[in-house]
């Protein structure tokens, strides 16, 4: 399998490059040619399979070039009993007759970002070698929390890589802060920027497509490349929980082969929901996609519109790893949605670079309401969820509840009571502050004893890499001006 870039498609690279570079030269994101077709015998043997013999086969047919027995034996790494604390890896829990929620956190850093990025540095130091790399690949990446602290468990000590992490100073939890500050690792360096996701983003974005510093780095023997979702090696792997749960309701005979499942995906850079749209492109019955937004809208608005409009106020929330107002993938969406329009997306995006807003042709609009259906969920809300579903007998986080808030918004709005999946993307102790507020308690002074305080509380067992946050001497102190996050990166390469 080929893949192009969303702004050339004349470009084309193997797979191995793809993952290596991460971002296209011209700024474009690398997507596949076309998608493997997932016919009824897939399903019928991916039934049977566990979860990482799921990935691999699933893996296996964007990855021809790579040795299907490697790939087994990375997911058996990734997504193994040592790094992975549920044993079905991604667990469904039934709320009701028809609906469900698809647990992504039960990773070493307790957000879905685990999912993949337990696997991508397998992929890439795989692709180092088949594309005879000599170089180090300096991994720089921008995260609203999550991100960062998955990406560097996940390259801590991997060969022949660096990564270096920058992360809005007011914009992530204080747990998540921990979480990245004590990170191990020779290879790994992590600093705090002045301003929200989108500086930090725009940032690396930047240092990216600088020629100067790839000269620079390159007498140093480097070369720059992603982990955030841009990056194929990122979306990949996550398109496996969007086929592995359908797997698991037929399993359980909730649902027979064929009939169609929502999923509603609590959304921030649009890499997680654009893998499940991939999924249904390769044939998975996803009936209604439906993304749910917090307070920073935008992403409802155009799916409403058709409009693109990134001049708002950016609102810090309680879900801050959906606090983006520039959601990078949906260039790949819009590249498949206008049937592999490189000129338009083009445009589109350099429209987005100098004014900050677009809108997509009519016919594209359509398609995009057939599709997706765009909600979201205010402060009030997110905390009511949370402390709703708690009364229920659920702990959930807040990024979660916007999902849940959402899917409940959209069947009473529509009547569409298809059996639903909402996908949880984080431990309810990544956000011990804001969940013990929602469900009426006072949270602890200190951020780390909130954890035992919640479990005290609640009786929900922390993950326990994160009760043993407690105590750990911060690594890193960092903080840089928005401006000056390409001195901070030759520092490190240094
Ligand atoms: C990253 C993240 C999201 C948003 O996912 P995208 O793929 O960026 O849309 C949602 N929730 C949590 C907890 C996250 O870490």
């Amino acid at each position: 399998m080929q893949y192009l870039s969303t702004r050339d498609k004349s470009l084309r690279v193997s797979a191995a490059e793809a993952i290596k570079m991460g971002l296209s030269r011209d700024g474009g994101l690398f997507t596949p040619v076309n998608f493997p077709v997932l016919r009824a015998l897939d399903v019928e043997m991916l039934r049977g399979m566990s979860y990482p013999r799921r990935a691999a086969y699933i893996m296996g047919k964007y990855l021809e070039q790579f040795r299907p027995e490697d790939l087994g034996l990375f997911a058996e790494r990734a997504y193994g009993p040592d790094r992975f604390d549920a044993p079905g890896v991604a667990p469904l829990r039934q709320l009701d007759q028809h609906t469900w929620c698809l647990e992504l956190w039960h990773g070493p850093t307790s957000a879905f970002k685990d999912m993949a990025l337990q696997m991508l540095p397998q992929l890439l130091s795989t692709s180092l070698r088949m594309t005879g790399e000599e170089k180090t690949a300096c991994i720089l990446a921008a995260t609203s929390g999550d991100t960062g602290k998955a990406a560097m468990e996940g390259f801590a000590d991997v060969e022949q890589t660096r990564i270096l992490v920058f992360y809005p100073r007011d914009g992530v939890s204080e747990i998540q802060r921990l979480q990245m500050v004590t990170q191990e690792g020779d290879n790994v360096g992590v600093c705090a920027v002045e301003g929200n996701f989108d500086d930090a983003q725009n940032g690396v974005k930047r240092i990216f497509s600088d020629p100067a510093i790839r000269e620079e780095l390159e007498k140093r023997g480097c070369f720059l490349s992603s982990a955030n979702s841009i990056n194929w090696g990122r979306i990949l792997p996550q398109v496996v929980y969007y086929i592995s749960a359908y797997c698991d309701l037929l399993n359980a005979k909730e649902i027979k082969l064929g009939d169609k499942v929502n999923y509603c995906v609590p959304t921030g850079n649009f890499g997680n929901i654009l893998a499940c749209y991939y999924a249904r492109r390769m044939g998975l019955p996803v009936g209604k996609l439906i993304c749910a937004s917090n307070r920073n809208d935008v992403l409802t608005e155009f799916i409403r519109t058709g409009v693109y409009d990134r001049n708002r106020p950016f609102h810090a929330t309680m879900s801050p790893s959906m606090d983006i107002l520039i959601s990078s993938n949906l260039e790949r969406l819009l590249f498949d949605l206008s049937g592999g329009d490189d000129q338009l997306v083009r445009s589109l995006m350099g429209q987005l670079e100098k004014t900050g807003r677009y809108e997509v042709p009519g016919e594209m609009r359509e398609k995009l309401g057939e599709l997706f259906y765009g909600g979201f969920c205010g402060e009030e809300d997110t905390a009511s969820t949370v402390a709703m579903l708690y009364r229920c007998g659920y702990l959930i986080d807040t990024h979660t509840a916007v999902a849940a808030k959402v899917l409940t918004d959209y069947r009473r709005e529509t009547g569409d009571m298809t059996p639903a999946i909402f996908v949880s993307t984080a431990s309810p102790y990544k956000f011990c502050d804001s969940v013990l507020s929602a469900i009426g308690e006072t949270p602890a002074e200190d951020s780390v004893d909130r954890i035992a305080q919640m479990e005290a509380v609640t009786g929900v067992a922390a993950p326990a890499r994160l009760a043993a946050l407690k105590g750990k001497a911060p690594r890193f102190h960092q903080v840089t001006k928005r401006e000056a996050m390409e001195n901070v990166v030759l520092d490190f390469l240094k």
